[in-house]
């Protein structure tokens, strides 16, 4: 099934200048790019992203950490594209992460993991339409 989801490279990520380098793994995997935008969040855009996360300790935190810098936010499309590119960012913590994955070779920490990517269909939809409008998205 054709699915759409949506990426985050994360502030550690840019600050590396890593875009390319995350962004060409995710095209040679056949996941294609129908939208993409370079942007500094706010703190309240970080809110509000991560809403779903308030309640959690680490909530503060992470929002400090995704309006430190620019981030690169995408559309992906592909083939199953939610499953297929968490597969790609490995797990949450690098620690855990599996060889090869963009988490295991990139991350600089659990919070600074340098990609964010949806969990499922209807965390996909919240966050796509969050960051892009329908004219922005194109294919
Ligand atoms: P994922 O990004 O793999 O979907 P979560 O949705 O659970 O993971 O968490 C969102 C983000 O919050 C993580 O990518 C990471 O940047 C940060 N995070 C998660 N758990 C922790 C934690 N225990 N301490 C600090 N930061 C965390
Ligand atoms: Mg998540």
């Amino acid at each position: 099934m054709i699915q759409r989801t949506f990426s985050i490279i994360k502030p550690d990520a840019t600050e590396r200048n890593l875009e390319g380098e995350i962004l060409s793994r995710l095209q040679k995997s056949g996941l294609r790019v129908v939208a993409m935008k370079k942007i500094h969040m706010s703190r309240a855009q970080a809110e509000g992203f991560y809403h779903v996360h308030k309640e959690r300790p680490f909530f503060g935190s992470l929002c400090d950490f995704m309006c430190s810098g620019p981030v690169v936010c995408s559309v992906l499309e592909g083939e199953d594209a939610i499953a297929k590119y968490r597969e790609l960012m490995g797990a949450t913590n690098p620690a855990n992460a599996a060889e090869g994955t963009l988490r295991k070779d990139f991350a600089v920490s659990l919070e600074a993991n340098s990609v964010h990517g949806s969990d499922a269909p209807e965390t996909a939809a919240f966050e796509i339409g969050y960051f892009f409008n329908a004219l922005e998205i194109t294919g």
